[in-house]
């Protein structure tokens, strides 16, 4: 009796069955979402740390559901890449972004997952929605992280097509992949964001501005324009200037937010 009893426990642990009821119903809400193209984007702004001016937003997609109210990136993007439902997530996102676009000055960033680099058609679905708003190429920025650039470049047909078509390309999460550097070299690449893990730690700790100074050093001898993420402090704002970092993002220069707000906010920008 005992022993059926913990058997029974091991497998239908009521709070594990709940999980996986909340999974699956949150998962069938994200492709109702998708198909209503309920979900929506915000932008964040760059500032160029020189010219004090906004040079281009990074796209974020947003999910506010009518129940649950907002459910966060960090919840349904994982699982969008879990259930196969990531690629429609990243077109989606892509074509509001360039829509978007058309009425901002300077680049837009987007974020590609993994398994968009294995959806032959997307280097044309980007060509389609560049040509149908008359986006310049170069204004489009592809975010990727080094699990994309850990292959080598020729195994990579779909990166190369879209970079083809003159896209820029930036390494999000710079440094806290497993991948060694060589892919540096072996890719065109543009610009390196360095992450939060880092610039939140300026001030604080004297390795993780070495690691900063090394790469600002690494980026401007390969012709790299450094992106420094999660600027939360004037200090870390400070300190990435005097050593000469180019471009800054993060919650000390602007949140992400909706089009309406991101207007507002470049139509009365003043350089400090
Ligand atoms: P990420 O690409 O590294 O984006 C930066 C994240 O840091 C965003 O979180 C942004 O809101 C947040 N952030 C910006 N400034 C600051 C700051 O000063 N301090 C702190 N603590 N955080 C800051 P968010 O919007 O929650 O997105 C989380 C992640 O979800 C993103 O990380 C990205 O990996 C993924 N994601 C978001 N939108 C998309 C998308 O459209 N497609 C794909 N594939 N992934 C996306
Ligand atoms: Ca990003
Ligand atoms: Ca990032
Ligand atoms: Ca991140």
């Amino acid at each position: 009796q005992a022993r059926l009893e913990r058997h029974w426990v091991a497998h239908y642990d009521p709070r594990r069955s709940q999980d996986v009821r909340e999974q699956m119903s949150l998962e069938s809400d994200l492709h109702e979402a998708l198909e209503r193209g309920e979900l929506s984007l915000y932008f964040q702004p760059v500032l160029d740390l020189c010219r004090e001016q906004i040079v281009g937003v990074e796209a974020l997609a947003r999910w506010f559901h009518p129940t649950r109210g907002a459910v966060s990136p960090g919840v349904f993007i994982p699982l969008a890449e879990e259930r196969g439902l990531i690629r429609a997530l990243d077109r989606m996102v892509l074509e509001e972004a360039l829509r978007t676009a058309v009425t901002l000055p300077g680049w837009v960033a987007v974020n590609l997952s993994a398994q968009s680099f294995l959806d032959p058609g997307l280097p044309k679905f980007v060509w389609d929605c560049l040509d149908r708003f008359g986006v310049e190429p170069w204004r489009l920025v592809l975010e990727i992280t080094e699990r994309v650039l850990a292959l080598p470049a020729k195994a990579q047909p779909v990166l190369k097509e879209l970079q083809a078509l003159g896209v820029q390309v930036a390494v999000d999460d710079f440094g806290t992949g497993y991948s060694s550097l060589s892919y540096l070299r072996e890719f065109n690449l543009n610009y390196l964001k360095v992450d939060q893990a880092f610039t939140g730690r300026i001030g604080a700790s004297q390795k993780d501005e070495a690691v900063l100074e090394g790469i600002l050093i690494l980026a401007a001898g390969l012709g790299l324009r450094v992106i420094a993420e999660g600027v939360e402090k004037p200090i870390q704002l400070r300190w990435l200037k005097e050593a000469g970092g180019e471009l800054a993002q993060g919650y000390h220069i602007a949140r992400p937010m909706g089009t309406e707000a991101l207007h507002q906010l470049l139509e009365n920008w003043q350089p400090s």
